[in-house]
């Protein structure tokens, strides 16, 4: 991914690259590659139509590279909107040992920027850690911790960032993720998520902050390397219960067909943006509603989250 040659040059200013962009041929140096990642969001978030210029906009922060790296460019682009302002969302999900060393680099990241920060916690927020509740589901035998994990902490970003008044809630998905997940819903023939999945997903639903990703044009690979060049600092350690076969499969295929093709997720992604307004018009007459026992948005009659927790005993 990156080159260090002194007779290559920056295409745009000549200085030494340190970067070729395989897919596009572009020969960067440090400055200009920075720059260059900044302004693809900058793209990204004006073809869609992002955000507006009076937007309180909750990012969920993990503290790892994507999440960080998505913090340090919005609050540089929002710098230049004086009536909009940023809040850092960290969700704690209760994993011993793991994330409460992300929760001091975010802070430590938040107060550099200066922006505010708002730490909720499976805790707090369902009475359980997931620790505790992987306990329990590991008796059981069913679903993987990534799942369950994944369920309660979008339920749990949405709720947050309602409760602190937001008007969009920034998510770190980047085109590996956006690649990976939209690869996983055919897979699983999960036709709503099909649908639903995109860089923006409004939220015309009373209680549904809408949700966007400002990195789902840049590649993981290149966050890393923006990250890594800013001086950013991130948490480095894996999740303990890091394991998603299927997804981790899926990102080595396609890590490999980029490498023999280069740009390839790109097509990927395209080719998924085509099908996917049939399937959304389908998931739009599915329609969102209020879950029986929450109230939070959800397609079913009961929300994932509390149909998890209901299956465990733990509601
Ligand atoms: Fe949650 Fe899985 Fe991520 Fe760990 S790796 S934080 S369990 S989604
Ligand atoms: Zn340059
Ligand atoms: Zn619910």
């Amino acid at each position: 991914m990156t080159l260090r040659c002194a007779l290559t040059k920056c295409m745009v200013c000549g200085r030494e690259a340190i970067f070729l962009r395989s897919y596009s041929g572009e020969k960067l140096c440090k400055g200009c590659y920075v720059g260059s990642v900044e302004k693809k969001v900058k793209t990204t978030i004006s073809s869609y139509n992002m955000f507006d210029p009076e937007d309180r906009i909750a990012v969920a922060v993990s503290g790892g590279k994507d999440s960080l790296s998505l913090l340090h460019i919005l609050h540089k682009i929002e710098m230049k909107f004086p009536r909009s302002e940023l809040v850092a969302i960290t969700v704690n999900e209760g994993i011993s040992g793991y994330r409460e060393e992300a929760i001091e680099i975010v802070s430590g990241n938040c107060k550099k920027l200066r922006v505010e920060q708002v730490v909720t916690s499976f805790r707090e927020l369902y009475g359980h850690d997931l620790d505790e509740i992987m306990n329990i589901a590991e008796e059981k035998g069913d679903l993987s911790p990534c799942s369950y994990c994944g369920v309660l902490r979008r339920k749990a970003l949405n709720m947050v960032a309602k409760k602190v008044g937001s008007d969009k809630l920034a998510i770190a998905h980047t085109l590996d993720d956006e690649v990976q997940t939209r690869l996983l819903n055919v897979i699983h023939g999960d036709i709503l998520r099909i649908g639903r999945v995109g860089p923006v997903l409004e939220g015309n639903f009373a209680g549904f902050v809408s949700r966007v990703k400002p990195l789902c044009e840049v590649p993981e690979r290149e966050v890393a390397l923006f990250a890594f060049l800013k001086g950013i600092e991130f948490q480095t350690a894996s999740c303990p219960y890091r394991e998603e076969a299927l997804r981790n499969n899926i990102r080595i295929f396609l890590n490999r067909l980029e490498t023999e093709h280069p740009g390839i997720k790109y097509t990927v992604l395209r080719s998924l943006e085509k099908i996917a307004p049939s399937v959304r018009e389908l998931a739009g007459k599915a329609g969102l509603k209020n879950c029986k026992v929450c109230g939070e948005p959800t397609v079913t009659e009961v929300c994932k989250a509390c149909q998890s927790l209901r299956d465990l005993g733990l509601i």
